[in-house]
């Protein structure tokens, strides 16, 4: 269903490919001054710095008619694309600059609207061009930061158990189930190759995060991937309104979730953070200890105010013992 095609210097070759047709390109300032050299000057290059939906409905509107839409960059940049191909029905390649976010195997677009994040329309890429190269020349935290949404599902999968009991949600399918603890064994044991940014550990977290797109789309949930560590990441962005790397975010909210879950199940979290390299110190996450704490005051309520589904937050209150411990660890 996701085409990706993995090289180093690929993304040139595909840029020359496609030089013949209109191609509108959607990239971010800073990456265009940066791979200046590989972008042929045919391309209607447009810079975006935002998703909000009257901003870039505004963008399409001005923009020619063009064949095709390629986007280059990180998660604004995907999405950005991917909005523009939605609202023209057109084909569209994405060439991810780092692996910071999924959003390359993730078929809705997360717009926002008035701040606030919405997924709307729905869009698969022609194809997804990994060029290792241009992965490995984005800054380190934004690249480890990207084991974030595979490592989720270290939390997802026990909440996932809990749902399944409590009868809340749709059972735990042991083939899903199954291939998310394969997927959490590969990282666990391949934390050189992550650290190092090989080949191989590049394409370890693509293929993860394909994997992830895919029964999400096909399942239309994401119990497998998803549970109280984005449960609690988004409490902590609506409680200190700060727009922080996603990943890195919930690396940290999945220590603390799976130490909420069973005390003792954190230590592999830290075990693995510390051999990639990845702080998830609040500090280096970009939140102050105050503001951890008041989101986890916050997280139980958070969960049932915005219906979220069924997790440990639902089970058991998080106490102040527990807030003053887990920050403990964290520091
Ligand atoms: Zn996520």
């Amino acid at each position: 269903m996701f085409e990706t095609d993995f090289g180093s210097g690929i993304a040139k070759e595909l840029f020359l490919t496609l030089k013949d047709k209109k191609i509108l390109f959607v990239t971010q300032e800073n990456l265009l001054q940066k791979y200046r050299e590989i972008i042929p000057a045919e391309f209607a290059v447009l810079c975006v710095d935002n998703m909000e939906e009257a901003y870039l409905a505004g963008l399409n509107a001005e923009t020619p008619a063009v064949d095709e839409v390629v986007g280059f960059g990180g998660g604004m940049s995907v999405d950005a694309a991917k909005y523009f191909a939605w609202q023209r029905a057109l084909p569209c390649t994405l060439v991810p600059t780092a692996i910071s976010v999924d959003a390359c195997y993730s078929y809705p677009i997360a717009l926002r609207r008035n701040a606030v994040v919405c997924y709307e329309g729905e869009v698969i890429p022609k194809t997804i061009c990994v060029d290792y190269d241009i992965i490995r020349s984005a800054p380190i935290r934004l690249n480890l930061s990207g084991v974030g949404d595979v490592l989720s599902c270290y939390t997802a999968l026990f909440d996932w158990r809990l749902m399944s009991a409590a009868g809340k949600g749709p059972a735990v399918v042991d083939r899903l189930y199954n291939t998310a603890e394969n997927i959490l064994g590969e990282l666990f044991g391949n934390t050189a190759d992550i650290a190092g940014m090989t080949d191989k550990g590049i394409r370890m977290i693509m293929d993860a995060y394909a994997w992830v797109g895919i029964e999400g789309y096909n399942n239309r949930y994401c119990h497998f991937e998803e549970g109280s560590e984005h449960y609690l990441a988004y409490t902590v962005e609506s409680v200190c309104g700060k727009h922080l790397l996603h990943g890195q975010l919930v690396s940290m909210c999945v220590y603390i979730m799976s130490k909420f879950q069973q005390e003792g199940r954190q230590n592999d979290v830290r075990r693995f953070v510390d051999a990639i390299g990845l702080s998830i110190k609040p500090a280096d996450v970009g939140l102050s200890g105050d503001e951890v704490s008041a989101a986890l005051k916050r997280a139980n309520a958070f969960a049932v105010e915005n219906a979220l589904a069924y997790s440990v937050l639902n089970e058991k209150q998080i106490t102040q013992a527990f807030i003053d411990e887990v920050l403990g660890e964290l520091q």
